[in-house]
Parts: C-alpha cells; sequence; structure tokens
C-alpha cells in the first residue's frame, strides 16, 4: 500500500510555501506540487521583481535629483536588457532558495500539475498521492477584460521579460499594478498614460491620499486620464498599438498593459467534480479554518480571495498549521492590514481612512495632517512633496488610521502599525521623542487638528 501523506498541498507560492515547510517542521509528512515557477507570483512575477523596478525607476529619479547637490551625471543609455537579465538572475537564486527552505524540513517537491481525484487522493506527474488533507494554495492570475484586440496588450506577468523597453506605454486599470507600473515605466523613460475608468485611481484608500498621489505621479509626467475606458485595441501596420476609447478618441502606445485585478487560480484542480464551493468572485469559500466544504480539502492565499497580499497569505499559512498541527488554536486577524503600494512617491498606510473613520465613528473622528517639501528636494530640483495625516477619534483619543504619501513610506508605516496594534493614542504619538530631521518625525509632531468631524 502506498504512503499516506499528512498533507498534500498544491501550488508553492508564499502561501503554500509557508504552509508546507512549517507543518513539515512539525514533523508531518508532506509533499508540495508546483507546475511553474517555486515562490509564486510575489517572487517571479510580483512584489520583489515589481520591487527590483522600483529601485531602477527611482534610481534615474536620484540621478536628476543629484545635480543640485553638485553631482553631475550622464543619463544617455538605460540598458533595459540589463535591468531584465539581473532582475531574473535574483530571481532564479530566490527560486533554490525556495526549494532549499522546503527540502530542508524534508518536504517532498513534485513538479507537476496537481488534480484533485477525491478529499484524500491527489494526482500528479502520474502518481496517486494518498492524503489525510489537501491544502489548495494556487494564488491568482491577472484578469483582462474581453474587448477586442485584447491579445495585443500584455498583463503584469509579461511586463517582466519584455524582450525591449517601449518608448510609450499605455497602462488600463487604477489599483495596486496600474499606479506601480505606471510609475516604473515612467521613471524608466517612456511616455506614460495611465486610463480608468474610475473617476480617481486606487478605489478603497483615504480619498486625499488618492488625490494627493494622482498629483505627485501627474507632476512626474504620468498623464493620468480618469473616467474612461478602452473599448477596442487594435495593432497597427508598424507594429504599435492603438487604444479606442469609449469616447471615441485614439491614444497610440509602443506597448498596452492591463493591470485591471486578478482571478482565483483554481482551473484544472478538479474542484468542479469534486463540488468544491466557490464564492461570486471564484475564489475558493472557506471557513476560519480554511476548510472548504468538503471534509480534508482547504485552501489558503490569493485563490480564497482575502486580501492578496503576500503577508496575508505566509500569516494564513502559520494559522493553518498551528491548527492543523499545533497547540495554538488560534484564528486569522484581518484588522489593522498595512500596505504599501510602490507607487512613486510610495504610499504607506495601516488602519482607517478618514471616510472610513467617519463613518464607523459618526461626530468623533479628528484629522491631523501634514504636507512639506522633504529636506532633500530643497537642493534637488525635484518638485516631488509628502503628505502625512493621522486618523483619531476624538472620544478616547485613539490612532485609527495612519496614511502617507512621501518617500521611505512603506518603511514608515511598518513601525507604525506596531503602534495602531497595541492601541496607541495621540498623546502616546505626542509624547515620542521625534528622530531629527526625518520625515517619520512629522508623525509625531502634528498639533494641530486639521479638521473635525
Ligand atoms: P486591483 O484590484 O488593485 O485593481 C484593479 C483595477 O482594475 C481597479 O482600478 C479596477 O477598477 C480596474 N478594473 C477591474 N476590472 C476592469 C475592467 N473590466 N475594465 C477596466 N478596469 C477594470 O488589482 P491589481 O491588478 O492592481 O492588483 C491585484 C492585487 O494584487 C491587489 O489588489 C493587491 O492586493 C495585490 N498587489 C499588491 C501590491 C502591494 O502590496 N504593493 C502590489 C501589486 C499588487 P475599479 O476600481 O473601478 O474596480
Amino acid at each position: 500500500m502506498s504512503e499516506i501523506y499528512d498533507l498534500v498541498v498544491i501550488g508553492a507560492g508564499s502561501g503554500g510555501v509557508r504552509a508546507a515547510r512549517m507543518s513539515a517542521a512539525t514533523g508531518a509528512k508532506v509533499v508540495i506540487i508546483e507546475n511553474r515557477y517555486m515562490g509564486g507570483t510575489c517572487v517571479n512575477v510580483g512584489c520583489v521583481p515589481k520591487k527590483l523596478f522600483f529601485y531602477a525607476s527611482e534610481l534615474r529619479n536620484h540621478l536628476h535629483d543629484a545635480e543640485g547637490f553638485g553631482l553631475f551625471n550622464t543619463l544617455d543609455r538605460f540598458s533595459w536588457e540589463t535591468l531584465r537579465d539581473n532582475k531574473s538572475n535574483e530571481i532564479k537564486r530566490l527560486n533554490s532558495i525556495y526549494e532549499n527552505i522546503l527540502e530542508a524540513p524534508g518536504v517532498e517537491i513534485i513538479r507537476a500539475k496537481g488534480r484533485i481525484l477525491a478529499p484524500d487522493t491527489v494526482l500528479a506527474d502520474g502518481r496517486e498521492l494518498k492524503t489525510k488533507r489537501i491544502l489548495v494554495a494556487t494564488g491568482g492570475w491577472p484578469f483582462k477584460p474581453n474587448i477586442p484586440g485584447i491579445e495585443h496588450t500584455i498583463d503584469s506577468n509579461d511586463v517582466f521579460s519584455l524582450p525591449e523597453f517601449p518608448q510609450t506605454v499605455v497602462v488600463v486599470g487604477g489599483g495596486y499594478i496600474a499606479s506601480e507600473f505606471a510609475g516604473i515605466l515612467s521613471g524608466l523613460g517612456a511616455k506614460t498614460t495611465l486610463i480608468y475608468r474610475g473617476d480617481l485611481i486606487l478605489r478603497g484608500f483615504d480619498n486625499e491620499i488618492r488625490q494627493y498621489i494622482t498629483k505627485q505621479m501627474t507632476g512626474k509626467g504620468i498623464n493620468i486620464m480618469t473616467d474612461i475606458d478602452v473599448k477596442e485595441v487594435r495593432l497597427l501596420e508598424d507594429g504599435r498599438r492603438q487604444c479606442v476609447l469609449d469616447n471615441g478618441s485614439t491614444i497610440d502606445a509602443d506597448l498596452v498593459m492591463y493591470a485591471t485585478g486578478r482571478k482565483a487560480n483554481t482551473e484544472g484542480l478538479g474542484l468542479e467534480d469534486l463540488g468544491v464551493e466557490l464564492n461570486k468572485d471564484g475564489s475558493i469559500h472557506v471557513d476560519a479554518c480554511f476548510k472548504t466544504n468538503i471534509n480534508n480539502v482547504y485552501a489558503l492565499g490569493d485563490v480564497i480571495g482575502t486580501p492578496a497580499l503576500t503577508p496575508i497569505a505566509l500569516e494564513q499559512g502559520m494559522v493553518f498549521v498551528d491548527q492543523q498541527f499545533g497547540e495554538d488554536q488560534r484564528d486569522m486577524d484581518y484588522s489593522l492590514i498595512p500596505t504599501a503600494i510602490f507607487t512613486q512617491p510610495p504610499i504607506g498606510t495601516v488602519g482607517l481612512s478618514e471616510e472610513d473613520a467617519v463613518k464607523e465613528n459618526p461626530n468623533d473622528v479628528d484629522i491631523y495632517c501634514s504636507e512639506f517639501r522633504p529636506l532633500k528636494h530643497t537642493m534637488s530640483q525635484s518638485k516631488e512633496r509628502s503628505f502625512m495625516k493621522l486618523v483619531v477619534r476624538r472620544s478616547d483619543n485613539r490612532v485609527l488610521g495612519a496614511h502617507m504619501v512621501g518617500d521611505h513610506s512603506s518603511e514608515i508605516i511598518q513601525t507604525l502599525a506596531i503602534a495602531l496594534r497595541l492601541g496607541a493614542t495621540k498623546t502616546d504619538f505626542d509624547r515620542t521623542i521625534a528622530v531629527h530631521p526625518t520625515a517619520a518625525e512629522e508623525f509625531v509632531t502634528m498639533r494641530n487638528v486639521s479638521r473635525s468631524h
């Protein structure tokens, strides 16, 4: 009789790898199945390569800024090939690190597509694996609307391996990826237009932050078009693309990138035959223990439709392992998720937006804001400015939200998230000694209420 696994994980992305290796570390017999790349979206076509491109794009800005400090550079050549290939080498290195951290605690790796045959059986590479539990952690996949000519566009997977760098780009969408890539591509020298169907990019974030970043991005030369959508993409004779907009006008570009969201990656897993219940958006429906409606079949990460962020998948993996193999039967806590958007300048945010705070605490909200020119830019020629904001509940002085647009905001927000988790009040912020001269010190020196609700 074949061996019985304690856990079969399908998908070696952030959540799957974490769950597999931490389960194996408890002594469980674990196999992980992956048919694409080790490390999933984050490592291969997401957070990590995006951040490397973001650095490249920012460096170019730094070179311009340097002149005000008497450092003169020549920016006569940008080699896309060097950036792309160095990035790919780094990703290869990370892929093998992922393999090593799986193999160290004894996780078996199968490089194939996994298909669930029954609640205790997974088919992979011609083998029928018998198991006590199955964990689906297959992540998400870019979604593009089905408009004429959509095949002439790329998505956020393709952008990492472009054969050549475009001179002109249209980015469609107004979420995380569209905003980040509009900045990256523009910073690297492409004439960039962002087309968003809504009235203000980054829906769901604090409105003032959305307005502020729009102004900053526009100031850097990105053409942001709102309340408009692309209804067709044409391939022109010279190989360029033409976007036909819903007001009848057209816009030509070397490259059209769609960043219109991601969908759960559930195809070919056998979920339908098994009768696994899906949510309306196609993600897998699970309970607080990541269990689907089918016994022994679990799912976590982007495939279950919770916030599609690597740290969420990692934490879900930890909670799952504790629930299944540990003594700590805790649930996942989705409150106060800090997040950064690597626009230029970046956004860091944690807690409630002004709008949500007012909705939840009517007539009980004070807003503290600070808007300034960072010290560095008093010497550089850059017009970039920074904005910070604290959302405070007046009755108990509790800080409900912290938001920033500006250099280092992604780093600053991580520590502020600890303060908010600990229930910090505005008085705690005020009594914290500042670090000077920094931008972060503004968070502890905002004395005057900007407005009250
Ligand atoms: P988002 O959900 O953030 O944004 C999708 C955007 O596409 C929205 O502006 C949406 O408009 C628009 N859109 C959706 N459907 C259509 C359509 N049919 N036609 C035109 N526009 C459309 O998705 P992303 O793809 O940007 O990113 C996916 C997820 O990945 C994010 O939600 C985030 O969780 C994660 N991510 C995190 C990053 C980080 O932590 N820094 C970086 C990148 C991604 P509307 O607002 O009107 O719905």
